[in-house]
């Protein structure tokens, strides 16, 4: 079945497919489910792609991403900016689904739209010129990028949506095609946002293939995809590097973070607490750039931690529509946010706030937000990325001491500082080892900035213009005039 706007003027938000060569293509003889965190009902069934769908997709992406290469960059351009207005169009259908899959409120779900619309509004302002590195008489030497091919994008349950965007949207813009591989938990808002997709861009320059735990590794291995931008945990990007340094292709890892804050002792308590726990508590802390480590100057610690102990009681947990956070995503991941729950009680940390024990009223993969007071560096819930509703504040007075213990991780995703003294926080912002530093702020992110991590939290770059480069191949062309005297 072709999917084009007047075949098929409305999207059929019930019915899954995945999206191969412009058509609605499903795998009769195997589906499969995924479940509701809110309700634990079973969600709409879904291709479970095989290496036969693999195989087409590649090919139909290797022929469109020849043709889409010789495609003006202003004709991307419109295409994508069209592609984000038929979004916004269909944007509370795209939250409800959303929704349905990753349990997320209906504000934030909206919000993680929002953002896609935003973003791809946004990539469509960056440009990607060729450089004249030199250009006399005798030489001129030019730089150009040129697409790599086919991409695939592997995104993670938690911004399933958005996080492809930031992926497919600079493959496309430099004239590659994109294959969408869904995660298994979250595949439904994803096959939906390519399946419209169809309408603005030619067969097979945007795919999207569902499936299970098995999908993942057939594409790291293909040997016709160039280039494969991962965003997940830090174990699977080590098992995607290496399935891809097989054939050399190219790879971007946005990996998992443990980022700290530092609040230092000339803080307003209550405007700080809240801010830090309106972003930690958001989607349950399930947020890869979400603070997961405050260490708080001793000075101001009781005030912050009673400051954020009264703020985050106003943030309601549930499934209604006035609820700041909803439940975990999916039950694998809820019982390792469990797991690091029970090490709280068995380390007999002090519980400032919340429980480490399921509310037993709500159902679903729901936790609630939890405080915990001054536990020791070497804590689990100091140490892992906890991905959850679960927050640590430690105390500090030293600051050389404090950046050693936020540097003390092998993750580099974020970290930020808080003071009003703006030199201090520079001072030791610039000392922290992540990718990104926020002052006063956390979790600022958008496409004009090249967002990466340090250490194991992530290669390569994604965003900005240097995430644009990130999907081409560099070419220097190097001229002399034809009657010149070579040079060597
Ligand atoms: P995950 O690593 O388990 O899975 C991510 C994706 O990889 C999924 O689509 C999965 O199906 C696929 N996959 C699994 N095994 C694979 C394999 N062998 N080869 C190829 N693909 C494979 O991560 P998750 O649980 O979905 O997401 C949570 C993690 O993602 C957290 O660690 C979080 O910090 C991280 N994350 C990072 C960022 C970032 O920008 N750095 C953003 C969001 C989430």
């Amino acid at each position: 079945m072709t999917v084009n706007e007047t075949e098929n003027p409305f999207l059929d938000f019930t019915t899954f497919y995945n999206i191969i060569d412009g058509e609605l293509s499903s795998t009769p003889d195997n589906v499969r489910h995924a479940t509701n965190p809110i309700t634990l009902e079973e969600n709409p069934a879904v291709p479970v792609s095989s290496i036969h769908d693999v195989n087409r997709a590649v090919e139909a992406a290797a022929r469109a991403a020849k043709l889409w290469a010789e495609v003006p960059w202003e004709k991307r351009v419109s295409a994508v900016r069209e592609y984000a207005d038929a979004i916004e169009d269909k944007a509370e259908d795209f939250a409800r689904i959303l929704r349905m899959e990753t349990g997320k409120t209906t504000m934030w779900a909206q919000h993680e739209i929002g953002t896609c619309v935003r973003y791809l509004r946004e990539f469509c302002e960056l440009s990607l010129h060729g450089e004249v590195i030199e250009d006399t008489k005798e030489r001129k030497i030019v730089t150009r990028y040129t697409p790599l091919g086919v991409a695939v994008g592997i995104v993670p349950w938690n911004y399933p949506v958005q996080l492809s965007c930031v992926k497919m949207i600079p493959a496309i813009l430099t004239g590659n095609s994109y294959i969408w591989k869904t995660s298994p938990y979250t595949p439904y808002c994803s096959l939906k946002f390519a399946e419209l997709g169809q309408r603005f861009f030619p067969s097979g320059v945007l795919q999207a293939l569902s499936g299970d735990d098995n999908l993942g590794p057939l594409l790291t291995e293909h040997p016709n995809v160039q280039i494969v931008s991962f965003t997940g945990s830090i174990p699977t990007g080590k098992k995607v590097i290496e399935s891809c340094s097989r054939t050399l292709k190219r790879a971007i890892l946005e990996l998992g973070g443990n980022d700290a804050a530092i609040v230092c002792a000339d803080v307003d308590p209550a405007s700080v607490a809240a801010k830090i726990a309106a972003v930690s508590f958001c989607h349950s802390g399930q947020i890869c750039i979400a603070m997961k480590r405050v260490y708080v100057h001793e000075a101001v610690y009781d005030a912050v931690l009673a400051a954020m102990v009264e703020f985050t009681k106003t943030l309601k947990v549930g499934s209604g529509n006035d609820v700041y956070a909803g439940p975990i995503s999916n039950k694998d991941h809820f019982e390792r946010v469990k797991n690091l729950l029970a090490d709280i009680d068995a380390a007999k940390l002090t519980v400032a706030l919340g429980s480490t024990k399921p509310p037993s009223d709500l159902g679903g993969y729901f936790l609630v937000p939890t405080i915990i007071d001054n536990p020791p560096d070497d804590a689990r819930v100091v140490v892992e990325e906890q991905f959850g509703p679960v927050l640590p504040l430690m105390k500090w007075s030293d600051e050389a001491d404090v950046i050693s213990r936020a540097n003390s991780t092998n993750m580099g995703l974020g970290a930020s500082v808080w003071s009003r003294d703006l030199d201090q926080a520079e001072r030791i912002g610039k000392q922290l080892q992540a990718g990104n530093i926020w002052i006063n702020t956390h979790a600022e992110i958008g496409p004009k900035a090249p967002f990466a991590g340090h250490k194991e939290s992530g290669l390569g770059v994604a965003m900005g213009v240097d995430g644009l480069k990130a999907f081409c191949n560099v070419q220097s062309i190097y001229t002399r005039p034809a009657d010149g005297v070579a040079q060597y």
